[in-house]
């Protein structure tokens, strides 16, 4: 019975010591990972921008230097999940080769719906050094990508502004997609200029009780409309290239995309009317009607259907009853979860 005891009080020792070291080992990873991001912000001159960040509207302030983490989740240590070709964007930006997509780890929306929500959480990714972000732009760009997609890029325009100037001077030469919620500030869009060629924003909701609801961030509109502005001073005019195949590829612009969500048809066409009557055809949208619900939502019992086809239609009529010409529609449904891909940390 002694010797029982004394065994498993041994056990028990050895699974504490065991946990103790995985800690420290875990520690001294975060640690030098951190000493990485203030090499890097050094090196590449965005150390205040991450000593109190503002990069986006939430303006947390957080030092994210010293591995502190805001609204978004994130460090100054870039966290991505996947860099790979992808081929479920709108036709001009994958082409046939794919569009060459980097994910990134986080979000400063998170939206309650998100398809991608085990990524915007931060649950999954790896840290990525800025010279390796470049080397994936560069590979990608071998591989055949028709462009580099950087998806939810936001919480990391510093690092990834460093990332395509070096790939640059390397011979990154396919244009750049911004492929982002919108929840930005105009100033973080602009240390973008010179360096995006294509923006492909969200204007996901009119209303603040829906930006609100659904987001937890009421001046949604006010602050992705601004955003957008910006963007469209900065690709004023849709550039495409047609090629022997009869393939067309956009080569700058701005597409703005709108996902239609369950009984918010109202807040859609006003969404929709106010990019035309402001834009006109100078942009394209995209009118998205593959909302899936991922899971059951018992506070939002609202979300738990998909958009209904003859409701998506009335969208589509109503927007081309306005003179939207420039436009891009979802046709069926192309919501289905093998869409979401994996999250393995591929290409990077
Ligand atoms: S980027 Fe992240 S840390 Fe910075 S203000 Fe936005 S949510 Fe906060």
């Amino acid at each position: 019975m002694v010797a029982e005891k004394l065994g498993i009080e041994k056990e028990a020792e050895m699974k504490e010591r065991t946990e103790a070291h995985a800690e420290q080992t875990a520690e001294a990873e975060r640690a030098a990972e951190m000493k990485k991001a203030v090499d890097e912000a050094r090196t590449f001159g965005y150390e205040k921008l991450m000593q109190d960040c503002t990069l986006c509207p939430r303006a947390c302030h957080a030092d994210r230097l010293s591995g502190r983490r805001g609204y978004c989740g994130q460090t100054a240590r870039i966290q991505a999940a996947r860099a790979a070709l992808h081929f479920w964007e709108e036709p001009c930006i994958s082409g046939k080769e794919g569009s060459g997509a980097v994910f990134f780890s986080g979000c400063p929306l998170r939206c309650v719906f998100c398809q991608n929500s085990v990524i915007a959480e931060g649950g999954v990714g790896q840290p990525v050094g800025v010279e390796q972000l470049a080397a994936a732009f560069l590979r990608l760009q071998g591989e055949g990508a028709n462009n580099i997609n950087l998806v939810t890029p936001t919480h990391f325009v510093p690092q990834i502004a460093a990332a395509l100037r070096m790939a640059k001077r390397a011979g990154l030469r396919i244009p750049v997609v911004y492929n982002t919620g919108s929840y930005e500030r105009v100033e973080t869009i602009r240390l973008l200029e010179g360096l995006v060629d294509i923006y492909l924003p969200d204007l996901k909701y009119w209303s603040p009780e829906s930006a609100e609801r659904y987001s937890h961030a009421p001046d949604y509109f006010e602050t992705a409309s601004e955003a957008i502005a910006e963007m469209v001073r900065q690709a004023p005019e849709a550039i495409f290239e047609e090629r022997e195949d009869g393939t067309v590829l956009m080569k700058r612009g701005v597409i703005v995309r709108h996902l239609m969500l369950p009984g918010l048809g109202m807040d859609s066409r006003k969404v929709l009317r106010y990019l035309h009557e402001t834009y006109g055809n100078r942009i394209y949208i995209s009118i998205m009607n593959q909302y899936t619900p991922m899971r059951n939502f018992e506070s939002f019992p609202e979300l738990n259907r998909r958009v209904g086809r003859k409701a998506y239609e009335r969208l589509v009529d109503f927007a081309i009853r306005i003179g939207i010409e420039n436009g891009f529609i979802q046709e069926g449904g192309t919501a289905e979860e093998s869409f979401v891909p994996l999250w393995d940390g591929t290409g990077l």
